[in-house]
């Protein structure tokens, strides 16, 4: 029995927002069994290798093929896959298997793949943990040339023909919508339930190429039973706008073909056959949500500017490539902080000079000459690196953080200043520095980028020489110096975050003093207006990336204190540019002597 007249609450990860009201779709993994075929001489221990390496080949172009023809950030994922093709652990693996183990070469492919997913399926890392799908798709890929199979779609072959093409389906897309279909499973059985538009698919994890394989377009939502948001399915829906809910654990296998189903891509709930006032309500969300979704997209190419014609610049808040392409999704005008520390935390050593040129480079040509801000390492606090030992503080928040370590570890900081000094040349990029306390700090860093030129140049690398170098006010010390700063910073960057934590002395981590946490407190308003002031006194531009920038409680509050230039998360955007367009000064400005005279 499935859970049909069970009403049932699955908690996994909201991965991709948006509501989905729709039948399931369940793709079944279908893992081929091992033979147990030994080889008996060497003649046929060469046959095996050889015939392993036609199927690689044939998989490394088949990959190829369809990184051409995919969407960027799926290409780099099939990128990936072809680099794990080639490496030593894996293909190195499975040669061993066959020419030691004497395993035909079905079965090594089989054996490595498994014991490899296995081990990176089990890791604590999000990103290492999701490169277990990498894994297993690629053994299913050069399995399926071994067995010399037409291309099929493994893993998600018992979606029928008619699904990818859109052939025999009898399609009841609005049907859901319009509040016609009880929920749970039609008399005409699952597979017609399940067409058409509102088609919500459930499987374990989806591949790549499962993913490119399936016609997703048809498709409004994905529940997986594994993954988070760094796994393939989450970042093809969030790039796609399908909703998403991932990791929502082995409740996920009692689903059917034809269950109804009720995805909260926001929340991360799943609702497996609710009742159907649940569906009702659900449908009343979605109706608003798809209405105010399809207002805020339409704003994406306009310009952000007051009724009475102020012009703000806004930008977004991103840490890697799939950000990238998220905020370019939501029609950011560049980038106002790019987190260079995600890189650090998603690798296993100390990212080299080079692996960190190809990141920056990637991010500043995708940007195609809009603004883009990379901040240097900004680790200690809450932020650590496995492979980069800190002391244990009692305070790590004021402690050996940010600036401080790159000051003081001063290989790391010129390996990174040189690979964004590389970068540099391939579109408008600026230097951030965070957690500045003095000018000292901001003089010694300069130093530093001046010495990594020198390298540069003696070894006639190119780098743009007038790459203009900020800092985050986001100590109040910096905030209450701006005067001083301002007179050798190119620009201020507010990171509201740490301003408010450290101005109003409450920990941005602690959830028993979290109702002290308020930016909106006028200590900090009044830092912030005076760091807009300072800026526009010694004519830098000031701009603000802390989360402040990106709440729409707050937009009108920083028009109105002069902020012309705001950088948030993404999806913030057309939420904030909304408020704009609707504004004008004299509005924002009595916004902004209200909340700066309240009394607290
Ligand atoms: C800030 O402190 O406001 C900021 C943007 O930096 P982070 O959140 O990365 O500390
Ligand atoms: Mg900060």
């Amino acid at each position: 029995m499935t859970m049909m007249n069970i009403v049932n609450q699955l908690q996994g990860i909201g991965v991709s927002p948006g509501i989905a009201i729709g039948r399931a779709r369940v793709i079944r993994q279908q893992e081929a069994g091992m033979t147990g075929v030994a080889l008996t001489d060497e003649a046929a221990v060469r046959r095996e290798m050889a015939q392993f390496h036609d199927a690689v080949g044939r998989s490394t172009e088949e990959l190829t093929e369809l990184m051409a023809k995919a969407e960027t950030a799926v290409a780099e994922i099939l990128e990936v896959q072809v680099e794990l093709l080639h490496d030593p652990m894996w293909e190195g693996e499975v040669l061993t298997a066959i020419g030691e183990d004497k395993k035909n070469a079905g079965d090594a492919v089989l054996e490595v793949t498994r014991a490899l997913v296995k081990t990176f399926g089990d890791m604590e890392d999000e990103y290492l943990r999701a490169r277990a799908a990498d894994i297993a798709d690629i053994g299913k890929r050069v399995m399926r040339h071994l067995r010399s199979e037409e291309r099929t779609r493994e893993g998600a072959a018992d979606i029928p023909e008619g699904y990818e093409r859109g052939g025999p389906w009898r399609s009841r897309p609005n049907e859901v919508l319009s509040g016609s279909v009880v929920p749970g499973r039609d008399r005409d059985g699952a597979m017609n339930a399940v067409d058409g538009a509102d088609t919500i698919l459930v499987a374990t994890d989806l591949s790549p190429s499962d993913l490119i394989a399936l016609d997703i377009s048809r498709v409004i939502g994905f529940a997986t039973r594994a993954g988070g948001k760094t796994s393939h399915a989450s970042i093809v829906a969030r790039l796609r706008g399908i909703a998403a809910v991932a990791g929502c654990g082995e409740g996920l296998d009692a689903i059917a073909d034809g269950d109804m189903l009720v995805l909260d891509g926001a929340t991360g709930i799943l609702l497996v056959s609710p009742a159907p006032e649940v569906v009702e309500q659900y449908i009343e969300r979605r109706k608003e949500q798809l209405a105010t979704t399809r207002f805020l997209q339409s704003l994406k190419s306009k310009e952000a500017i007051t009724m009475d014609g102020t012009a703000v610049h806004l930008s977004a808040n991103i840490g890697s490539i799939e950000d990238m392409e998220q905020a370019l999704e939501y029609g950011a005008q560049g980038v106002g902080l790019l987190r260079t520390e995600l890189l650090f935390m998603q690798s296993n050593s100390l990212p080299t000079e080079e692996e960190q040129f190809i990141f920056y480079k990637n991010i500043l040509v995708r940007a195609a000459g809009r603004p883009v801000t990379i901040r240097t390492l900004d680790i200690g606090g809450d932020k650590a690196l496995p492979y980069l030992p800190l002391p244990k503080e009692d305070n790590p928040f004021l402690g050996y953080r940010a600036i401080r370590i790159s000051l003081d570890q001063k290989d790391l900081f010129l390996t990174q200043l040189k690979a964004i000094l590389r970068a540099s040349v391939f579109g408008e990029c600026r230097i951030l520095l965070p957690m500045i306390g003095s000018v000292q700090e901001l003089r010694q860093a300069k130093t530093l980028i001046a010495e990594a030129k020198e390298v540069l140049t003696k070894q006639l690398l190119p780098y743009d020489a007038d790459i203009r170098t900020g800092i985050m006010i986001e100590v109040p010390s910096a905030a209450i110096m701006a005067d001083q700063l301002a007179k050798e910073a190119d620009f201020f960057s507010i990171g509201t975050n740490d301003l408010c934590q450290y101005t109003l002395a409450v920990d941005r981590m602690n959830e028993k003093i979290k109702a002290l946490y308020d930016p909106f407190h006028p200590a900090v308003l009044r830092l912030i207006r005076s760091v807009i002031e300072q800026g526009y006194l010694h004519h830098i531009p000031v701009e603000m990336c802390g989360e402040l920038a990106g709440d729409p409680q707050a937009t009108l509050l920083l028009l109105g204190m002069g902020l012309r230039d705001f950088s948030m998360n993404a999806p913030s955007i057309p939420v904030v540019k909304n408020i704009i367009l609707q504004t004008n000064m004299t509005v924002a400005r009595a916004v902004c002597h209200q909340e700066m005279n309240k009394i607290v």
